[in-house]
């Protein structure tokens, strides 16, 4: 994904930063615990299509 796509990018929740996961192609929340997808180089900012983090889940 595009790196500087990435510095613009925020958490529509709560407007904080987010964490770039290649391995699974995944925008990560800490602060909401929860995993936007990226689906074909374009990430879903949409919290009905992210992931909720499992409470052992590192982040
Ligand atoms: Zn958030």
């Amino acid at each position: 994904m595009d790196s500087k796509l990435l510095d613009i990018l925020v958490c529509p929740l709560c407007k904080g930063p987010l964490i770039y996961v290649k391995s699974r192609q995944e925008l990560i929340c800490k602060a909401d615990r929860l995993a936007y997808p990226i689906k074909d180089g374009i990430p879903v900012m949409l919290e009905d299509d992210a992931r909720k983090l499992a409470p052992e889940e590192e982040v």
